[in-house]
């Protein structure tokens, strides 16, 4: 039983159309689901990814609508590190990113850089196996679009406390004399690496941090995973139907929330797998919140006319 890399990662804004605008605009991500915070429905709940919505590239947002920005600190993920084909790439969106106003920092092999609100992103060019996964844009040639998660960096203060649960209930691996662990299974994977916590001045949640990293299980693998957390004493959440897919969530010992999250049933469960994210959609039982719900969640800049316009409607009779 193996996880199969990184499934999805949730971050938070404080201003929900900026972040559509440059998650989908400068980066070119598709929305593959516009919903509501399960947990809040009052605030939108966005997931931004490849075609398919594929698990591997898939980076949501709370909105909290002007929420103060984040400082990361121990128990935080500060870093997205995001794959791309081919050197060529990073200069494609270091140029990309300079048009836009986004300063970045292109050295040996990465390009950094951070969103509107501060929340790191790395681009870099791995040599993996693993299905690139992309979106497409009219302003991103297919070569250089980004091609779903290579890991996350997080701060701990002590990762040494992390090491049992991680290599002996979660079946990461770490590589020789480093802080970076892969998790890999028989389709993906990805890494888990921590850096040295900056001085505890003000850390704290807020616009532009990350809220959990959630790692993908075959469906039917999923309960015994809980079970193993559940026994190496890290608490597990119940299983919870997210409806697009099922979540256990659980604290790693260096203070990182973690979830392992089900490969499906996936984000075209309830919608057209060509229309995916392009309007609020409601799990079931949030549904008689709908009209309520439009009247205060903020119009989005989204879908961009040539995603409406390129598919067909449908044949009038
Ligand atoms: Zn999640």
């Amino acid at each position: 039983m193996k996880l199969e890399g990184i499934h999805h990662i949730t971050a938070i804004t404080g201003d929900a159309v900026a972040n559509v605008e440059f998650y989908t605009g400068v980066l070119g991500l598709r929305m593959v689901k516009q919903t509501v915070n399960q947990d809040d429905p009052t605030v939108y709940h966005l997931f931004y990814g490849d075609e398919d919505g594929s698990p591997g590239m898939d980076l949501t947002f709370f909105e909290y609508p002007g929420a103060a920005p984040g400082v990361p600190g121990a128990g935080m993920v500060h870093r997205v590190v995001w794959r791309v084909g081919a050197a060529e790439a990073l200069a494609f969106w270091r140029d990309r990113l300079q048009a836009a106003g986004v300063r970045s920092q292109l050295a040996d092999g990465s390009l950094l850089f951070a969103d509107p609100e501060g929340l790191e992103h790395e681009l870099v060019v791995p040599d993996v196996p693993d299905e690139p996964l992309a979106a497409r844009s009219p302003e991103i040639p297919a070569e250089h679009a980004l091609q779903g998660f290579e890991g996350v960096r997080a701060y701990s203060s002590a990762p040494a406390r992390s090491e049992r649960l991680l290599a002996d209930t979660l079946g990461f691996v770490r590589a020789v004399g480093s802080e970076t662990w892969e998790v890999r299974g028989e389709q993906r994977g990805g890494f888990y690496a921590y850096d040295p916590a900056p001085p505890e001045i003000n850390r704290r949640q807020g616009a532009g941090s990350v809220h959990h990293v959630a790692f993908a299980s075959p469906k039917g693998e999923h309960e015994t995973w809980r079970l193993r957390v559940a026994q190496a004493g890290a608490h597990p959440t119940p299983v919870i139907d997210r409806f697009y897919f099922k979540s256990v969530y659980f604290r790693e010992p260096s203070g990182v929330l973690f979830e392992i999250a089900t490969i499906g049933p996936g984000f075209a469960v309830d919608e057209d797998a060509e229309h995916i994210g392009e309007r609020l959609s409601l799990p079931p039982r949030f549904e008689p919140l709908r009209e309520q719900l439009l009247e205060t969640l903020t119009p989005l800049p989204y879908p961009p006319s040539w995603r409406v316009e390129q598919s067909s409607p449908p044949v009038a009779s």
